[in-house]
């Protein structure tokens, strides 16, 4: 596996490969890799002749107030998973060569990203845009994998390729739990003990909510109160951030659930504000 540091020499490097007719696939991260990244690799190796996995932390998604300065990160550890899970490139920029000091131009999806993550943290799909078109330029996929537990992100990768008509088909893959499950996150190294014993509550109350729409539950204010009060009493720790029940697509809020709808929810947990989802 090959470690790249340099934008440009990534860029070169993907155009070479596409002219020689490979494909390549590409598997966005921020880093200290646990096995839902390591599980979108897998996915994205299957689909491309040449996997590049990026690493970067990338500071325009935080806000000011958030965890940019503590995100766990050893590159060392990452090289080395990646490497066993077939990335046959590694790209990991410094920040000042991917952000120029006058950089001002930025990709928005205004529609998709006014509720759930988007509405805490308002410049956060900014960024996550921005970046990813900027990594689609560099990289060159044609596929890109990215994962269900960060479901708001994927609406907005996919409505912005179809609205800039990128060429990349982007891949949706599972959530990856811990057994007690948990969604695997890189934020889960903050919680303390106790604080994990009631992380897992967090899907614990989405399999409830699931449970009762199968009984007929179909109003969306009754469903998202009971969560709310399953989490007050389940996870005494926790603050709850949001509980939204959305179409799936569009992420626009549902009153009652008549077709496809989507649960999301955001739960600080000490210095973790960690997010999960059901498709119901
Ligand atoms: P991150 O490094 O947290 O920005 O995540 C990089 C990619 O991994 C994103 O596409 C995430 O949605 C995905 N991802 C993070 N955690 C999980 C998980 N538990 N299961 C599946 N995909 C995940």
């Amino acid at each position: 596996m090959e470690i790249i540091h340099n934008p440009k020499e990534l860029q070169q490097r993907a155009l070479e490969l596409r002219a020689e007719g490979k494909t390549i696939g590409l598997v966005p991260t921020m880093g200290y890799f646990h096995r839902g990244h390591l599980s979108l690799m897998d996915e994205a190796r299957k689909r491309a002749d040449v996997l590049i996995t990026s690493l970067f932390v990338n500071p325009t998604q935080f806000g000011p107030s958030e965890d940019l300065e503590n995100y766990p990160y050893d590159l060392d550890r990452d090289a080395a998973l990646a490497s066993e899970h077939g990335v046959d490139i590694l790209f990991a920029p410094k920040k000042d060569d991917m952000y120029h000091g006058n950089h001002c131009t930025w990709v928005t999806v205004p529609d998709l990203t006014e509720i759930l993550c988007g509405k805490s943290r308002p410049v956060h799909f900014r960024g996550v845009a921005t970046i990813v078109t900027k990594l689609f330029m560099l990289a060159q996929p044609n596929v890109a994998v990215f994962g269900q537990k960060d479901w708001q992100q994927l609406a907005v990768i996919k409505r912005m390729v179809r609205d800039l008509d990128i060429p990349v088909e982007v891949v949706g893959h599972p959530v990856v739990r811990e057994e007690s499950g948990l969604a695997m996150s890189s934020r889960n190294v903050y919680l303390k003990d106790e604080e994990r014993q009631q992380a897992p509550m967090i899907r614990k109350g989405l399999l409830k909510l699931r449970q009762e729409v199968e009984n007929n539950i179909s109003d969306c204010d009754t469903l998202k109160e009971n969560l709310r009060n399953f989490y007050r009493t389940e996870i005494p720790l926790g603050t709850i951030d949001y509980i939204e029940i959305v179409h799936p697509d569009d992420i626009t809020p549902l009153v009652k659930i008549e077709g496809p709808a989507l649960c999301a929810v955001a739960v600080q947990i000490g210095s973790a504000r960690l997010i999960d989802n059901i498709l119901v």
